[in-house]
């Protein structure tokens, strides 16, 4: 039995609390996992729907405090997706002899939750992977480790740091240990289409960056590295993901109505891109990180990691970006988009909506080349009507 609608995020509290272990999670025909109940288990106590993060929302913190920041160590920033402030917060909890949360690959690329309890995992959890990560069991783990009296920093998009709050709450731990941290978040992509994707290169893959800095922070390049240490960041195949994300057609179905794209934030430090930033000299093109200082927590931990990093105070104004106000906007032609991938497959809506295809290489320079056609005034005007 189905417990909620298209407007789940995944979250996994349900499948957490269920004092009868009768929820699983399994994938939907767009690969996005959602909470089935086994009847014969259920003893209908409802916590799974009084708790849900949706019926039951976790309190936002009020306005943070805005920084924009910098890993003092460029080889790091370099392997970060943004200005690398993760690598500097998990170094702070590792030497509290603490352990680390974020997302990764398992063995076969799956995006992953995973634990690490050492410097030298940390490489696995840097950078952005752009596919919504499997929990399984790790709010569990979290639990265990705090009631072990760890320090603990959790990584994720808002809706798992909403759930994990939630879950730990729930079970009455003390979370004075706990960093939450969250993502701003542009909305996570289908699983079953990064399987997709990598499906004839996954055996020879040692890595997949989503988003590489070797043509700088503002050009988003994917890279794909191999066994045999030979690199792509050229072929119309490996910059093709991108342009799926892009179209913002992949996003699970709860991102085009996420509750969690404000200023306003449940964690206790909030991560992202400091796009545009406006302060001297500040962008370099390597990357800025853009922090949110939410609670007393978050501010206690920038205040013991500062002098590691290069910072500059900002201002709300200043930052706002698409997702700190607003969740993403559904396409149009979303389901256009799954129909032709459930009846012609992947390679056809990679070749249809990605450069990787001569059709969408050709019709964009016809757009472009009869777009500088048309004077500025009349694109207004037009821009205007649309409205
Ligand atoms: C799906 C997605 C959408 C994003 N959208 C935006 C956006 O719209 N605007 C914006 O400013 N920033 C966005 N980001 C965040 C941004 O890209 C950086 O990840 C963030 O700023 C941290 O960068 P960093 O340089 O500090 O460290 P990095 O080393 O780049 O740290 C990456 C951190 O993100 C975590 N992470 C990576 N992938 C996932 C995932 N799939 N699910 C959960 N956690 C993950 C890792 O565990 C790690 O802790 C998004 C990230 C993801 C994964």
């Amino acid at each position: 039995m189905k417990i909620c609608n298209k407007n789940c995020c995944g979250c996994t509290l349900c499948y957490n609390i269920c004092p009868k272990n009768a929820i699983t999670m399994l994938e939907d025909e767009e690969g996005f996992q959602y909470p089935y109940i086994d009847e014969t288990k259920c003893i209908d106590c409802g916590l799974c729907k009084k708790e849900c993060i949706l019926n039951n929302p976790i309190l936002k913190n009020n306005l943070p405090l805005v920084y924009a920041c910098k890993n003092k160590d460029d080889k790091i920033r370099m392997e970060s997706s943004s200005g690398g402030i993760f690598s500097v917060l998990a170094d702070y909890v590792l030497a509290l002899n603490g352990v680390v949360y974020g997302a990764t690959f398992d063995e076969n690329f799956n995006v992953v939750h995973e634990k690490i309890m050492s410097k030298t995992e940390l490489f696995k959890l840097r950078g952005s992977k752009y596919v919504q990560s499997y929990l399984g069991n790790i709010f569990s783990s979290v639990l265990n480790d705090l009631i072990n009296d760890k320090y603990v920093l959790f990584v994720g998009t808002p809706c798992q740091i909403a759930s994990l709050k939630s879950y730990l709450l729930f079970k009455k731990q003390n979370i004075n240990k706990l960093i939450l941290c969250d993502l701003i978040c542009h909305g996570v992509p289908s699983p079953l289409l990064w399987r997709e994707h990598i499906k004839n290169i996954k055996k020879n893959m040692k890595w997949y960056y989503f988003r590489t800095k070797e043509n700088g922070w503002n050009n988003h390049t994917e890279k794909i590295v191999y066994k045999n240490n030979s690199v792509d960041f050229n072929s119309a195949f490996s910059q093709s993901y991108k342009y799926l994300f892009h179209t913002d057609k992949t996003l699970r179905p709860s991102c085009y109505e996420c509750s969690f794209t404000s200023i306003n934030r449940v964690s206790d430090i909030t991560i992202g891109d400091y796009w545009g930033i406006k302060i001297n000299d500040f962008d370099d093109n390597k990357g800025v990180s853009l922090v949110l200082l939410n609670t007393e927590l978050g501010k206690k931990v920038f205040e013991a990691i500062k002098n590691n990093i290069i910072y500059v105070k900002s201002n709300e104004k200043d930052c706002l970006q698409v997702n700190l106000i607003r969740p993403t906007e559904e396409p149009y032609d979303r389901k256009k988009f799954w129909k032709y991938y459930y009846t012609k497959g992947y390679d056809y809506v990679l070749k249809k909506y990605t450069p990787f295809g001569e059709k969408y290489i050709i019709k964009n320079k016809i757009k472009i080349n009869v777009s500088k056609l048309i004077p500025i005034r009349l694109k207004n005007k037009i821009k205007n009507i649309l409205k």
